[in-house]
C-alpha cells in the first residue's frame, strides 16, 4: 500500500512530538507500507513569521531580532535533540541559521519599502515548513527510518494565484511521481513540506492557511496513493469543535461531502479543499490524533457507514461581518438581488451566507471582515440613484458576528431541528440576528453576535447531538 502521512504544527511541534511522529512513521513502514510523510511548519510558526513581515511593512522592526532568535532556537533545539549524526547536526545548523539570517533580510527590506506584495508573503510564510522539513527528515534516519526530503516545490505545480494557489494537477502528477517514486521504491520514506507550491517559473508559492491538509491529498491523487492519513491534535472530526465542547464526540465515519461541508463553515481540523483532489479517485482519508495512535479517529468514504443521525456537527465561521441594504423602495424591484452579487462580485468578495426578507424591504450578505468596507462603498454606489430617491435608506455593516452552521445530510427537510435550534438558543436568551438557507441541503445556518457564539456552539450542541 501507498500511504500519505500528514503531521500538523502541534503533532511537530517540539523534539519530543517529532520523535513522536518518527514513531508513528515506523509503525506504518513496519507494515511493509511505502510512505510519504507531509510536515507543516512547528506550531505557531507561521503566524510569527507572517506576523513580523506585517510588523515591518508597518514600520515596525523593534521585534524582529527577537523573533528571528526565538525561531532559531525552536528549531536548534530540536536539532540538538534529536539530530546524533555530527556533521548532519552542524550543517543543519548552519542552514536553519542562514534561512533565518535571509528572513531578517526580507523584513529588513519590506521595512523600507512599506508594503508586502503576496509573492513577498509566500517566501516569508512558507520558512516554516521549509526550516523542519530537512531537520525531522534527518531525525528519521536517526531514528533508524531511512527517509529523504524534498521540499513540495519540486512536486506541487501552482497557478501564480499567491497566497491561494491552486495546483495544476496534471504537470503535479508528472513531477511529483517522477520525485517520489524512485525514492519508495527504494525504501524510502519521502518526506515534504505542506502548505507550499511552485509556479511553472519555479517561484513559491502557498495554498491557503492550513492548506497542509491539501497537499497531502494533492501528493496522495498524483500518487494513486491507496490513503491518506492527516494526523492531527484531536480524535478525528468531532460534532463540534472540542475546545469549545469537551462533549465532543468523534464522527466514526463521514461522507466527503459532509467532510467538505464542515470545513468550509469552520471545522478546521481540515482544510476545505482537502477532499477536492482524492474524492474523485474514491481514497480514503482518516484524520487520526498523534497524541492518541490507536484511537481509530474519522474515516471520509464516498459512501460511510450512517449513525442513524442526520446530524453531524456544528460549526461556526468567524472574523465575518453582515452586510445589509435597506430600504421600503425595494419591495416587488426586479433584480435587487442581482444587482448586490453583482456589486461584490466585481470586488472579488466571496459571499458566505445570503438572506433576503419576505418583505424584501432588507437583503443581507456575510462576507469576511477584512471586505465588509469595500462592500459597503460598493453598494453605496451601485445602489447611487435608488438612495438619491430613499428607495435605498441605507447600506452597513455589523461586525464581531459570527455563522454558526448546523450540518448534516437532509438537515433541513428533518422535521423539528430547526425548532430544537431555535429553542436552545431561545432559552439561553440568545439573539439571533439572521437567518439563512446554506449554499446546499446539508445545513442550517444562523447569525450571531460574536460574543455570544460559543454559548451558542453549546446550547445547540447540548440540545441536538448530546439529546440526541
Ligand atoms: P493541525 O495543526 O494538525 O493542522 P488544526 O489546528 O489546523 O491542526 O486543526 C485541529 C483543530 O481543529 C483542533 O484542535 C480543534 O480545536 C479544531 N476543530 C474545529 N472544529 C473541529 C471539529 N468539528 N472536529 C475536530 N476538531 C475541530
Ligand atoms: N503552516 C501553515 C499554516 O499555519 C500550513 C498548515 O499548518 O497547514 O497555515
Ligand atoms: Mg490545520
Amino acid at each position: 500500500m501507498k500511504v500519505v502521512m500528514k503531521f500538523g504544527g502541534t503533532s511537530v511541534g517540539n523534539a519530543e512530538r517529532i520523535a513522536q511522529v518518527a514513531e508513528i512513521v515506523r509503525a506504518e513502514v513496519s507494515k511493509g507500507n511505502q510512505v510519504v510523510v507531509v510536515l507543516s511548519a512547528m506550531s505557531g510558526v507561521t503566524n510569527t513569521l507572517l506576523g513580523a513581515l506585517k510588523d515591518a511593512a508597518n514600520g515596525n522592526m523593534g521585534k524582529l531580532l527577537q523573533t528571528r532568535d526565538e525561531l532559531l532556537k525552536k528549531h536548534l533545539d530540536v536539532i540538538n535533540a534529536l539530530v546524533k549524526n555530527q556533521t548532519a547536526r552542524e550543517q543543519l545548523t548552519s542552514t536553519t541559521t542562514s534561512a533565518l539570517d535571509r528572513f531578517e533580510d526580507l523584513c529588513s527590506s519590506i521595512y523600507v519599502l512599506g508594503e508586502i506584495t503576496p509573492r513577498a508573503t509566500d517566501s516569508v510564510g512558507s520558512l516554516g515548513e521549509r526550516l523542519i522539513v530537512p531537520i525531522a527528515a534527518q531525525a528519521f534516519n536517526d531514528a533508524g527510518i531511512k527517509a529523504e526530503w524534498v521540499p513540495a516545490s519540486e512536486l506541487i505545480v501552482t497557478d501564480d494565484n499567491f497566497v491561494s494557489a491552486s495546483p495544476l494537477m496534471q504537470e503535479t502528477r508528472e513531477q511529483t511521481r517522477a520525485k517520489l517514486l524512485p525514492l519508495l521504491e527504494k525504501g524510502n520514506v519521502a518526506v515534504t513540506t505542506g502548505f507550499i507550491g511552485a509556479t511553472k517559473k519555479g517561484i513559491i508559492t502557498t495554498l491557503g492557511r492550513g492548506g497542509s491538509d491539501y497537499t497531502a491529498t494533492i501528493i496522495g491523487a498524483a500518487l494513486d496513493a491507496d490513503e491518506v492519513q492527516i494526523w492531527t491534535d484531536v480524535n478525528g472530526v468531532m460534532t463540534t469543535d472540542p475546545r469549545i465542547v469537551p462533549e465532543a464526540i468523534t464522527l466514526p465515519e463521514i461522507s466527503y461531502g459532509e467532510a467538505a461541508e464542515l470545513s468550509y463553515f469552520g471545522a478546521k481540523v481540515i482544510h476545505p479543499k482537502t477532499i477536492l483532489p482524492v474524492a474523485e479517485k474514491n481514497t480514503p482519508i482518516r484524520i487520526l490524533n498523534s497524541f492518541e495512535p490507536s484511537h481509530p479517529g474519522t474515516l471520509i468514504v464516498r459512501e460511510p457507514k450512517g449513525n442513524g443521525s442526520p446530524i453531524r456537527g456544528i460549526t461556526a465561521i468567524r472574523n465575518v461581518s453582515l452586510v445589509t441594504i435597506e430600504g421600503r423602495g425595494m419591495q416587488g424591484v426586479v433584480g435587487m438581488a442581482a444587482r448586490v452579487f453583482s456589486a461584490v462580485a466585481r470586488n472579488n468578495i466571496s459571499v458566505l451566507m445570503f438572506s433576503q426578507s419576505s418583505s424584501e424591504q432588507n437583503i443581507c450578505l456575510v462576507i469576511e471582515s477584512s471586505g465588509a468596507p469595500q462592500a459597503v462603498s460598493e453598494l453605496e454606489r451601485e445602489f447611487k440613484n435608488e438612495m438619491l430617491t430613499q428607495n435605498v435608506e441605507r447600506v452597513w455593516a455589523h461586525d464581531n458576528i459570527v455563522i454558526i452552521a448546523v450540518v448534516g445530510s437532509a438537515i433541513k427537510t428533518t422535521p423539528g431541528i430547526a425548532a430544537r435550534v431555535f429553542t436552545a438558543l431561545a432559552e439561553k436568551n440568545i439573539n439571533v440576528i439572521a437567518i439563512a438557507q446554506g449554499s446546499s441541503e446539508y445545513n442550517l445556518s444562523l447569525v450571531v453576535d460574536e460574543s455570544e457564539a460559543d454559548n451558542a456552539v453549546r446550547a445547540i450542541h447540548h440540545s441536538i447531538v448530546k439529546n440526541k
